[in-house]
């Protein structure tokens, strides 16, 4: 049985990061309409088939391709929300801005007056009020 399983998946792409994702959000959705009473199975289901498509399917390249895809963006939705909780965790002791050459974060103290800034990625100095 295992083996005649494992002949059966040979050359097929399994299951990845996304696959996980698209299971998981097949099962929220159907958690959440069946307490709100509303008809989200089409879109449950949907989600589940796409899954097993992928599952199943034997290009595997770009399969992978989709995967790489939605880790990308995965991982700047990840980035955004972690900014997002330390902001909130520090936003009585320290102010965040954005560099305005290179667009990157920096945190500095609060109230410490007018303050020199130097950005660690592009060495921009920047005069600022904390
Ligand atoms: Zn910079």
């Amino acid at each position: 049985m295992r083996e005649k399983f494992a002949r059966f998946m040979y050359g097929r792409y399994g299951i990845d990061k996304l696959g996980y994702a698209l299971i998981i959000g097949s099962m929220i959705i159907t958690l959440l309409t069946s307490l709100t009473g509303g008809d989200g199975n089409i879109v449950s289901m949907a989600l589940l088939i796409w899954e097993a498509y992928r599952f199943l399917s034997r290009d595997v390249y770009k399969r992978s391709r989709e995967n790489q895809k939605f880790l990308s963006i995965s991982a700047g939705i990840k980035k955004k929300l972690s900014l997002l909780k330390n902001k909130l965790r520090d936003r009585k002791t320290h102010r965040y801005f954005e560099c305005t050459t290179c667009h990157n974060t920096l945190r500095v103290p609060k109230g410490k007056g007018e303050i020199r800034v130097t950005c660690p990625v592009c060495k921009t100095v920047t005069i600022t009020k904390t």
